[in-house]
């Protein structure tokens, strides 16, 4: 049984239905093709006001302004290489410690009675 809120994500930028996280914003596939695609190529600019509104009917209208919108809804021109943070751990914040808790358990068998001789 699938559950029927699955699918209720929307791209950011067309608003189509999204498949999840590319390029730093929630896209549909068409979207996050397109970025891949076009990101670091130049288009042709808008033939309009460089305001068009995409939907899912205009995004293959206006290439510029839904590369445009795509930046602006926080899609990034990074290289899927995870980025690597520069410098160390410093190493005293690894350093486990050592210390032994005495845990003092009941001590459960010792025998109560006392025998007098
Ligand atoms: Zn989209
Ligand atoms: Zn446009």
């Amino acid at each position: 049984m699938m559950p029927r809120t699955m699918n209720n994500k929307y791209c950011v930028v067309c608003g189509d239905k999204a498949t999840g996280y590319n390029f730093n914003a929630l896209t549909c596939e068409s979207c996050k093709a397109f970025f891949r695609r076009n990101a670091l190529k130049k288009i042709p600019k808008c033939k309009f006001q460089s305001n068009c509104v995409i939907d899912i009917v205009m995004r293959r209208m206006c290439a510029f302004c839904r590369l445009n919108k795509c930046i602006e809804c926080g899609m990034k021109k990074v290289s899927t290489r995870s980025p690597r943070i520069r410098g160390s751990t410093p190493n005293h914040l690894l350093t486990e410690s050592t210390g032994t808790l005495g845990v003092d358990l009941e001590r459960r068998g010792q025998g109560v009675s006392a025998h007098e001789n």
